[in-house]
């Protein structure tokens, strides 16, 4: 039964308490003392402890009333250990009317504290690190009030400062420690850009740190909170006018989005419940910060992840404005800078000088997040979901990122930077040698001619159709435009976007997909329905044809592009021939209408499909008299085709596109479109894996779509193979039960001398 036995002078009184405590002049762990008594007075507690975090992450009891003294600096948790050790572990509040009964609960007899049932912990949060818990308990079972945990919430702030200061633990003790106890200086995390680099840490945004934090005038406060919104409501204007931003308005789009934060009336009144609880506003707007931070680690949804973040790094400016201190500023760089943040605006990494930008590690990120398609596109390698990783570092630290094995080190040792300078070294030296075969045929030891392409989405990714020699581009994602702005891409530029690319292909083609959007391709500004499985659900074509306007309003700022020129569209997930034909009578109305506009019609207009979904497959006979090209998505199609979400890293190794099924189907539909005389190509991840493109290459496929980075290789290994000797050894595995023919075939290319 809640009840709330809360010192109905509240929350003020209890921060003008510890203010006083604070500026007392006797030692801190005096100050801590008084502070446990004072906070379990107020909150009428028979427990109040504090736990600070010492090194090698155990959580060590400082203070406390109502426990035993005597277990003042002995009673140790680690950090995830019992209640207090989670609390630290998830950075969040717990409240439990019966702690005892909880899974995590991890008795310690010397502490007495087998008499009480309820508890209620937060923790000490510092510039995102998490220095200690601080926790009362009562003998009743009871839940504590929501009002309650937000005082104890503030008080943990003011706390922390005490911490923050040092004095009471040597901060380097935590920090070095933490390595020293054997703690890996490496942790895993998950690939969202190849690559490898090593360099010194940045942080992203330097920390501010808000020391004023009990209002002496709330009134003041107020005012205070006022005059910030509106100048930084100005500033955010100031910026939208300003009319030489960035690249192709995707800075326009990203503050057209903060303007729209920034007058959300939810947030504000927050922060005002917060000054009203005695916090000054910087204080106030740094609480409910947290607070969003919370939710934000709770929430799964992708699109509502990425709008909390927007919404976090409003916080920041906020709390400049409040504090004086100039925006937006970035942190000199290092001649090899890694930049760590939480996370990143995709226009934030464009604000950092690329010739002295080598990686980016964020604490948060997913592969499909923004700041990812951009950093792939810019060739940065990153790796995300490094739970913590903004604390764990100082500026000026070395770190080393390796996409490839999904890793972060810490302060690695010379012997590690050694093996990874090496690796860089070997890394430039075959990117080199790649820039020289930039000219050379695609052409196998055995005379067989391959079409290499480019998968391309952004203006960044065209210079790459140059300095790779790529023949053309075999999937342009329309989606990403979408994707990067908060804004529907109005005609004019999508028709602009469209123009570009086809102008910096010259006579090389350009596949344009129309857009596909759903599943893991989140396009901010429009609403979708809520769905149980949404890579099964309403997506890509599915979208097109139920919304015809969005479809219709695409093709035709593509004809309006092209011109006179040669135009190429292929539509994503289609699932059946009627599907196609559906899209494709959208695309005859549109020339129609071009053509009594009098516009240019393209010189010449092929269409066609992605080959993403099984029970297409089965319907080649059907969709060959419609089609002149077929584009194979195999990312897709095989975690259809296995039924294996292409995004659960648990998933990732399980099932093999190098496996006897996988490849006997691939082998069917490039035979049968080959036969029918359509043009066939891949576009998936596999085409530009080496052993992958290898394998394709012998089941008679002849054109392939990839990565920019991925031309090189593939085209040294096209250049050291005889397909022929490989076709028929392939032809002998197809009937094998193996799970995988991958080590037959790496063997192949290693006794024959191909390039992998
Ligand atoms: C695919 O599914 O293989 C494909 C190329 O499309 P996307 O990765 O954009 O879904
Ligand atoms: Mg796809």
């Amino acid at each position: 039964m809640p009840v709330s036995p809360l010192n109905p002078a509240g929350p003020r009184l209890l921060l003008r308490r510890m203010r006083e405590v604070m500026a007392s002049p006797q030692p801190p762990q005096q100050k801590l003392d008084q502070m446990v008594r004072v906070i379990a007075n107020n909150m009428v507690a028979e427990v109040c402890s504090i736990y600070l975090v010492r090194a090698g992450d155990i959580l060590e009891l400082f203070a406390t009333v109502g426990l035993n003294p005597e277990a003042v600096h002995k009673t140790n948790l680690r950090v995830g250990e019992g209640l207090i050790g989670e609390i630290a572990a998830r950075g969040a509040p717990l409240n439990l009317a019966d702690a005892q009964s909880h899974a995590n609960f991890a008795y310690r007899p010397e502490t007495g504290e087998d008499i009480y049932h309820s508890l209620m912990g937060v923790p000490v949060i510092r510039a995102g690190r998490v220095l200690g818990v601080l926790a009362v308990q009562n003998v009743t079972q009871r839940l504590y009030t929501e009002e309650e945990t937000e005082a104890l919430q503030t008080v943990a702030m003011v706390l922390a400062e005490l911490v923050g200061s040092g004095e009471l633990i040597d901060p380097s003790e935590v920090h070095e420690g933490t390595f020293a106890q054997g703690h890996p200086p490496k942790i895993d995390g998950i690939a969202l850009a190849e690559g490898i680099a090593i360099g010194q840490v940045v942080l992203h945004e330097p920390r501010v740190q808000v020391t004023h934090l009990i209002a002496e005038d709330e009134t003041v406060e107020h005012e205070r909170l006022d005059e910030a919104l509106r100048s930084l409501r100005s500033s955010l204007d100031n910026l939208l006018e300003t009319s030489d931003l960035g690249i192709e308005g995707d800075h326009f789009d990203v503050l057209e989005t903060y303007r729209m934060f920034a007058n959300d009336r939810g947030w504000i009144e927050k922060i005002r419940d917060a000054i009203r609880g005695g916090l000054t506003a910087e204080a106030a707007v740094q609480r409910v910060q947290v607070d969003n931070r919370v939710r934000m680690a709770k929430i799964t949804d992708l699109y509502l992840r990425e709008r909390l973040s927007d919404l976090d790094d409003l916080a920041n400016r906020l709390i400049r404005h409040l504090m004086g201190l100039e925006q937006g500023v970035v942190a000199e760089l290092y001649d090899q800078t890694i930049v760590v943040a939480r996370n990143l605006g995709p226009t934030e990494l464009l604000d950092y000088d690329r010739s002295k930008l080598r990686g980016l590690i964020l604490a948060e990120g997913t592969p499909s997040s923004h700041v990812a398609i951009i950093a792939k596109a810019l060739g940065i390698p990153v790796i995300g979901q490094i739970e913590g990783i903004v604390g764990l570092v100082d500026p000026g630290d070395q770190i080393i990122i390796d996409a490839m094995t999904e890793q972060v080190f810490l302060l690695p040792t010379q012997d590690v930077i050694d093996v990874y300078e090496e690796a860089i070294a070997v890394r430039e030296q075959r990117r080199a040698a790649y820039a020289q075969h930039r000219d050379l045929p695609a052409i196998t030891k055995d005379g067989v001619e391959m079409g290499l392409h480019i998968n391309a989405g952004l203006l960044v990714d065209l210079p790459h159709l140059d300095d790779t020699g790529a023949h053309g581009i075999g999937l342009f994602r329309t989606e990403f435009q979408f994707m990067v702005g908060s804004t529907f891409p109005r005609h004019d530029a999508q028709r602009e976007l469209y123009s570009r690319v086809l102008d910096a292909a010259g006579d090389k083609p350009v596949i344009f997909r129309t857009l596909d959007i759903g599943s893991d391709k989140v396009v901010p500004f429009l609403e979708r329905p809520k769905e149980e499985n949404p890579a099964l659900g309403w997506r890509a074509i599915r979208m097109g044809l139920d919304r015809p306007a969005l479809l219709r309003y695409q093709l035709r700022a593509l004809l309006a592009a092209t011109a006179g020129r040669e135009l190429r569209v292929m539509f994503p997930l289609v699932s059946d021939v009627s599907e196609f034909l559906a899209a494709r009578s959208i695309l005859d109305r549109e020339m129609g209408r071009h053509r009594r506009l009098k516009h240019t019609p393209p010189s010449r207009l092929l269409v066609g499909t992605m080959l993403e979904v099984p029970a297409l497959a089965w319907q080649l006979d059907a969709l060959i008299p419609h089609v002149d090209f077929v584009s194979i998505g195999s990312n897709d199609l095989m975690q259809y085709l296995f039924a294996a979400d292409r995004g659960n890293s648990m998933l990732t190794d399980r099932y093999d596109l190098l496996s006897p099924g996988a490849l006997s189907f691939l082998a069917m539909i490039i035979n049968k479109l080959t036969e029918g005389g359509v043009s066939v190509s891949l576009c998936g991840e596999a085409a530009g894996k080496p052993v992958e493109a290898m394998a394709l290459i012998g089941l008679g496929l002849r054109n392939l779509s990839m990565t920019p980075a991925s031309v090189g290789p593939v085209k040294e290994m096209i250049r050291s193979l005889d397909a022929g000797k490989l076709r028929a050894y392939l032809l002998t595995l197809l009937q094998l039960p193996d799970h995988s023919l991958r080590s037959k075939l790496t063997n192949f290319a290693r006794d024959h001398g191909v390039e992998l």
